[in-house]
């Protein structure tokens, strides 16, 4: 990306504690900016409405002149949204993955020394997962139960496919799960080239091909056609050799191959992943899946290293460079306006943002100056510490 020294980012503060956390995070952002810059480099913020704020101020939860800024500027930065009831959108969210086509949701997940964390080694867990954002079960297209729409597609599909299975009947409500080469190739190679600009040795896709053998196997065998774009050492290739020569030897080859720099590429199925992630999470670097196969994993390895209060996400469109960071948790409405949010899945959003952007020397300012508050004891109440966002906040900058 060509990002000149002073960018117009727009930004949504959002619903909840989003009133909270985002000015905690451009402050740290600014602070990081102007040390590492020396006054060369500066972030012009742009505040947009969306959302119930946005309701409250314009009657619309996601107003033409938000939309028409998130266009023009390729990266921005929201809180988190409360999807209206009743609003005419399924979810705000989703609209605006849907609107920019933002394909990939990125989530990267390791530990911070000093949060809390329920499994025994969360220092184990160091991945990040590239979720499918536009297709799947999630595009929205369901049908609800006795409409007259999902009556006629289950005459269609009892009269023309013959379908005529067991509990499926004019009640039944329909989903449908669209996934397409395309769809699952730009994702798979946004993967491929996180793990080679990152030096990473393994890429995991994760599926349920076993049981749907079109859409999830489908993912699967067009995931392993991006594999021999890159310099890579399959699953495949490991077996194949097994089968010749025995393990030995494929063991030796898988060594060789990584020892050239070649990244090992396997697939699991999602259920099984789930075990092994909680199991032995430090066999896993780089996740390419599917939008609710993602859903799952993310906040499961989340919650493994303390909570989504502290993970940061992304959902850009690599071929476009369009991109929008975000907390990954909600609106928090039990400690809205209270001032006790962890801001700390924005700040990593705003990390990533700035890596993004090319801006590294900012992005690991922030991300260090994070990590030795929180060694340091200083914690919000969800990390079992006492800190108000405004103190961790301060804390954060004093180890900038
Ligand atoms: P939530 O993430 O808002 O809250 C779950 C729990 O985690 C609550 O106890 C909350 O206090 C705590 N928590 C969340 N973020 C925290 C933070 N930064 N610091 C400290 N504690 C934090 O999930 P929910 O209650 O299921 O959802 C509430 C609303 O948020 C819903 O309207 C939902 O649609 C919306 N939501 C938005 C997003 C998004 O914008 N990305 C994501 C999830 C949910």
């Amino acid at each position: 990306l060509n990002v000149p020294n002073n960018p117009e980012i727009p930004y949504i503060n959002g619903d909840g504690v989003g009133i909270d956390i985002s000015p905690a995070m451009i402050e740290i952002v600014d602070t990081a900016v102007a040390k590492s810059y020396a006054g060369e480099k500066e972030i012009v913020w742009q505040e947009l409405q969306a959302g119930e704020q946005a309701f409250e101020a314009t009657g619309d939860y996601l107003p033409e002149a938000t939309l028409t800024s998130l266009t023009e500027n390729l990266i921005a930065i929201k809180g988190p949204l409360m999807t209206p009831i009743g609003g005419g959108f399924r979810s705000l969210n989703v609209t605006l993955r849907q609107n920019f086509d933002l394909f990939a949701n990125v989530r990267p997940v390791a530990y911070f020394p000093g949060v809390a964390s329920p499994v025994k080694h969360p220092e184990n867990v160091n991945m990040t997962i590239f979720r499918e954002n536009t297709e799947d079960i999630y595009a929205g297209i369901e049908f609800e139960s006795e409409s007259a729409d999902a009556l006629r597609l289950i005459e269609i599909l009892k009269s023309d496919f013959g379908i005529n299975k067991i509990r499926f009947d004019k009640t039944s409500a329909i989903g449908i799960k669209p996934v397409s080469p395309d769809g699952t190739k730009r994702l798979v190679r946004a993967a491929f080239d996180h793990a080679v600009a990152n030096g990473n040795t393994r890429l995991t896709l994760v599926h349920k091909g076993n049981i749907m053998k079109f859409t999830e196997g489908g993912f699967k065998k067009w995931g392993y056609e991006v594999a021999s774009e890159y310099p890579t050492f399959t699953v495949n290739e490991f077996n194949q050799i097994k089968a010749q020569d025995g393990i030995t030897a494929a063991k030796a080859a898988k060594d060789q191959a990584l020892a050239e720099g070649k990244i090992y590429v396997d697939d699991a199925i999602a259920d099984n992943f789930l075990q092994q992630i909680l199991l032995n999470p430090s066999d896993y670097q780089v996740v390419a899946t599917l939008n609710l196969n993602g859903d799952y994993i993310s906040d499961a390895l989340a919650a493994q290293v303390g909570g989504i209060g502290i993970s940061p996400g992304a959902n850009i469109n690599f071929i476009t460079g369009h991109a929008i960071f975000e907390a990954t948790h909600g609106t928090a409405p039990d400690i809205a306006g209270l001032g006790l949010a962890n801001p700390s899945s924005l700040i990593l959003s705003s990390v990533m943002m700035l890596e993004f952007m090319g801006w590294g020397e900012a992005a690991t300012l922030v991300k260090l100056a994070l990590a030795k508050a929180i060694a340091s004891g200083h914690t919000t109440r969800d990390l079992g510490g006492q800190l108000t966002t405004a103190e961790f906040t301060k804390a954060v900058i004093e180890n900038l």
